[in-house]
């Protein structure tokens, strides 16, 4: 497998990868096109729900790529992706158990957005914590022995 690194952020892609799942930015080869704006190329995906975003769209924070929902952006403050899977049912069972043990969870999945439709087998599904409960949704993660697949790292 070929490795790249984002040409963003630096960091290091899967050979297959379209876009950065840290900062958003799409790979040259991303054919992923904008949510709103049909045949634009998207030249990225938000970092919390994964819109596909062309570069009228985007909104960038530090080097950091979101859609222009507000809320996402000010989510990058105070929450933390937990957990990312391919698996909307695996998202699920994190964030049942997240909420039965009172930690409150989202979860976005970037199947809602059409322009992701011809890319399902890249879609990703976040589940997302407050900071204060990270350590403690982590705990729960591991004996639930759920992998843990933080983009932090
Ligand atoms: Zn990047
Ligand atoms: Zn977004
Ligand atoms: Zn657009």
């Amino acid at each position: 497998m070929t490795l790249l690194s984002c040409t963003a952020c630096g960091r290091t892609l899967q050979g297959r990868d379209l876009f950065c799942s840290f900062c958003g930015t799409t790979t040259p080869a991303s054919r992923l096109e904008c949510e709103k704006h049909f045949g634009e190329r998207a030249i990225g995906v938000c970092s919390v729900c994964g819109r596909p975003v062309c570069g009228d769209c985007v909104v960038t924070v530090e080097k950091v790529l979101y859609c222009n929902d507000a809320d996402h952006r000010t989510m990058r403050e105070s929450w933390t992706v937990i957990f990312t899977t391919r698996s909307e049912f695996e998202a699920d069972a994190v964030y049942r158990n997240l909420e039965y043990a009172g930690i409150k969870a989202r979860v976005f999945t970037m199947r809602e957005h059409v322009a992701v439709f011809w890319f399902d087998e890249f879609a990703i599904v976040r589940v997302l914590v407050r900071q204060d409960d990270r350590e403690r949704a982590l705990s729960i993660l591991s004996e639930l022995q759920l992998i843990h697949d933080s983009e932090d790292e």
